[in-house]
């Protein structure tokens, strides 16, 4: 399969590779335990892949978007909930250094404490009463004015890597004399009184993934560690520059567990020699059309995705229309992995259904490809907006 390892800066093209090998290792063995995602964690640690994206002045690798899509895609290639784990704290941290939602200085500290310390974050959004935050809406966890900050209380749902994680950017309205409700952001550390994991995690994709529930009573958050409250009630509202960090780094992770499909799926091709038929099924057309198709779906989610973020960091394109591009990359990459992995199924038979062997764990953890923002009813409805937009007065 071709690399893009070119466009991608060699520190991190080393250190998602040593990451991606360790994992790899690591699930070799057991893997349904919950320390398996701490070693995972540990792995991303140990490899320097946690502070990729931390500018070089803080002690990290500076990634760009460019840089984190390449790594992303290979270390969802060696597993699945570890990419998306991985994921999870590089998106929130790009996006947080373009946003202008923290205070600079908080900003720069919380990363001097993922290169120093190996912290590892999460943006911990979703509320089973909300749905997706990405639709909008007040959040049913709350911040109350308390002595020297803010006490949380509430529950956050869908958290992934809940209990391994030192974080949570945590959401939540804002309820204090003189100031109107609006959505607060939160910085909370794993280990404060008053927060607890509740093991709901049950899933069928990304079950290593450990999403579970986090539950605030009375949370102590200080003055020091409030991401964004506006005393005028503003509403946030991200900007331009957020937007690759809304959809590509979702993309790359997503292909790259489909890339691992494709890799048992051709390798059960080459050497599959059934009885019957006296030489290996990659021999027959029929599968050599679906194995095709798979690559085609690859190599143009790929291109995709690894050409729109390399736009988007040489400039040459207008913004806002690379900007408009990420929701569709993220939409065909995610559906592409379905696709892909129904054919590795289709492709390995019997033997695909194993739990044994990877394709199955593929098939199911790329369909929660699709239920992260952007969301595909979203995307196709503002795409056909765009279209009819030079047409309408
Ligand atoms: C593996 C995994 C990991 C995750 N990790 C995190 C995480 O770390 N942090 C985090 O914050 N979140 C996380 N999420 C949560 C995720 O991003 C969603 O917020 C969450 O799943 C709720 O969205 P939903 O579509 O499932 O539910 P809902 O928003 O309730 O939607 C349910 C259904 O109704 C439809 N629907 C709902 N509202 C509308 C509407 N207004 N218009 C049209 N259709 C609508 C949806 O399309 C969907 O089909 C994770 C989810 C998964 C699957």
């Amino acid at each position: 399969m071709d690399s893009f390892d070119h466009l991608a800066d060699p520190r991190i093209v080393a250190a998602a590779g040593d990451a991606a090998r360790r994992i790899a290792a690591r699930a070799e063995g057991e893997s349904e335990s919950d320390s398996f995602l701490a070693g995972c964690i540990d792995d991303l640690r140990d490899s320097g892949y946690l502070r990729i994206i931390v500018p070089e002045r803080l002690g990290g690798l500076g990634g760009s978007i460019v840089d984190v899509c390449v790594a992303q895609e290979k270390v969802s290639r060696a597993f699945g909930s570890a990419g998306l784990t991985a994921n999870m704290h590089l998106q929130y941290l790009g996006s947080s250094l373009v946003s202008g939602m923290w205070p600079e200085e908080r900003l720069d500290a919380f990363l001097r404490g993922v290169t120093e310390h190996g912290w590892i974050i999460n943006n911990c959004q979703a509320e089973t009463e909300l749905g997706s935050p990405a639709r909008g809406g007040l959040h049913h966890t709350t911040a109350t004015r308390a002595k020297g900050g803010w006490r949380i209380d509430g529950k956050k749902s869908w958290s992934t890597a809940a209990p391994h994680l030192t974080h949570f950017a945590v959401g939540a309205t804002v309820r204090a004399d003189s100031m109107p409700e609006h959505l607060g952001q939160f910085l909370v550390r794993r280990d404060a009184p008053g927060v607890r994991i509740d093991p709901t995690w049950d899933a069928l994709s990304m079950r290593e993934s450990a999403s579970h529930d986090i539950v605030f009573e009375a949370v102590h958050v200080p003055d020091e560690d409030v991401i964004r409250v506006s005393p005028a009630g503003d509403r946030y509202v991200p900007p331009l520059e957020t937007a690759p960090w809304h959809g590509l780094p979702f993309a790359a992770t997503y292909i790259g567990i489909a890339v691992a499909a494709r890799d048992f799926a051709a390798r059960f091709a080459a050497t599959r020699i059934p009885s019957n038929l006296g030489h290996p099924i990659g021999d027959l057309p029929a599968v050599r059309a679906k194995l095709g198709e798979i690559e085609a779906l690859l190599f143009a989610s790929r291109r995709m995705i690894f050409d729109t973020a390399r736009d988007w960091v040489e400039a040459k394109a207008p913004r806002e229309q690379v900007a408009a591009q990420v929701p569709m990359v993220k939409y065909w990459a995610t559906n592409n992995a379905v696709h892909v992995t129904d054919l590795a199924l289709r492709i390995t038979g019997g033997f695909g259904l194993m739990e044994s062997n990877p394709v199955e764990r593929c098939f199911r953890d790329v369909r929660a490809g699709l239920i992260h923002p952007p969301l595909d009813d979203v995307t196709l409805a503002t795409a056909a907006t765009l279209a009819m937009r030079e047409f309408q007065h």
